[in-house]
């Protein structure tokens, strides 16, 4: 079976592992990504065997910093079935009258706001009505980390309310525009923040309130979630359904910290030190005596917990595998999961 023709449009955090997963699996192909100047990453991604595709007024400067272009952006997208668009929050919507003139299927990440595809994706929560789409929108770091314990619980025991408050990191690690800071910053002041709306975007019929505070790390984010559900439940309970979620990893040990979880990624050899997975610790899993408010905490790799989500989508969409589960598995085998 040919294999699906992907673009990765803004290489970047997020396109970079994107690209790098896509390439991962058997049934998608990169053929090109984009990047707007000739800097330390382009010249990566041209080691690394990337054709590079860049605005058609920078052609020269790629020549004549020595990682010649393989053409226009608009020239990847005409080779492309699906473009993953990686660009910054909001400049993914400007991109889009790009990606209609091409006639492909387009996939925005979760900077860009619901209405842009109509259609907000976890691949736990909603993969099935992904399958065929032409525009799709993969929710961001923290709305995917909660749609992946929200689901699972809600499926065997009803969630009648959700609380979170999410403890964010304040930039990315290479970053040296914003950090770091030194304070505590409430982003926003206002509750809820966007993070329960936008679960809302995939999982419609929760109740969640959420509330998010910035601090100066750079490493993960660190939610402290509460669940109020219908049926009656012991914390072993919980630990079963987590349990059964190949997304979500059990951080034990002796770990106490965000800085721990990314050494187990080194020592494990995780590309990047990449932690795909929801890390949630089992020790602090407890259910109240009346049996129905469920209390945890859990971290989340803000670099990469999307990147399994995209290629799922890709695989949605592109109609490649119509079962969630087994595009899951597939994905998650690929990477090394
Ligand atoms: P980034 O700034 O690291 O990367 C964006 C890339 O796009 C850069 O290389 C930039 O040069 C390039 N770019 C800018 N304008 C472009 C254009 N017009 N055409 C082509 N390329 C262009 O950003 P990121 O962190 O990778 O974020 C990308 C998206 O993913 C955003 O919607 C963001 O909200 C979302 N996201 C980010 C994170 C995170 O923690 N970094 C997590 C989940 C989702």
């Amino acid at each position: 079976m040919a294999k699906a023709k992907i673009a990765v449009n803004g290489y970047g955090t997020i396109g970079k592992r994107v690209a790098d997963a896509v390439r991962a699996q058997d049934d998608m192909e990169v053929i090109g990504i984009s990047k707007t100047k000739p800097n330390y990453e382009a010249a990566v991604a041209h080691q690394l065997g990337y054709d590079i595709y860049v605005p058609a007024e920078n052609l020269g400067a790629f020549e004549k910093a020595g990682m010649p272009a393989a053409g226009t952006i608009e020239e990847m997208l005409e080779k492309a079935e699906l473009v993953v668009d990686c660009t910054p929050g909001g400049v993914g919507e400007k991109n889009k009258p790009i990606y209609e003139k091409a006639g492909i299927k387009a996939i925005w990440q979760g900077g860009e706001s619901h209405p842009i595809a109509g259609f907000s994706f976890n691949a736990t929560s909603n993969y099935e009505e992904a399958v065929g789409r032409d525009l799709t929108r993969v929710v961001s770091c923290n709305t995917t980390g909660l749609c992946r314990v929200i689901t699972p619980i809600d499926r065997k025991l009803g969630v009648n309310n959700v609380r979170a408050t999410i403890i964010r990191r304040a930039v990315d690690p290479n970053d040296i525009k914003k950090g770091p800071v030194n304070a505590i910053v409430l982003h926003p002041v206002k509750i809820p923040s966007h993070h329960g709306p936008d679960v809302q975007s995939v999982l419609s019929h929760i109740n969640i309130t959420t509330a998010a505070l910035v601090v100066p790390t750079t490493l993960m984010h660190v939610h402290t979630a509460n669940m109020e559900v219908n049926t009656d439940c012991t914390a072993e309970d919980i630990k079963k359904i987590f349990s059964s979620q190949s997304r979500i990893r059990f951080v034990g040990n002796g770990i106490t910290s965000t800085a721990e979880i990314i050494e187990v990624a080194r020592d494990l050899g995780r590309p990047r030190n990449d932690m795909w997975e929801n890390c949630v610790w089992p020790e602090s899993i407890t259910v109240t005596e009346n049996m129905n408010e469920i209390y945890f905490f859990m971290a989340i790799h803000q670099e990469s917990i999307t990147i399994p989500e995209n290629v799922d989508a890709i695989r949605a969409m592109m109609e490649l595998e119509s079962d969630g589960t087994k595009s899951i598995e597939k994905t998650n085998k690929a990477l090394g999961m």
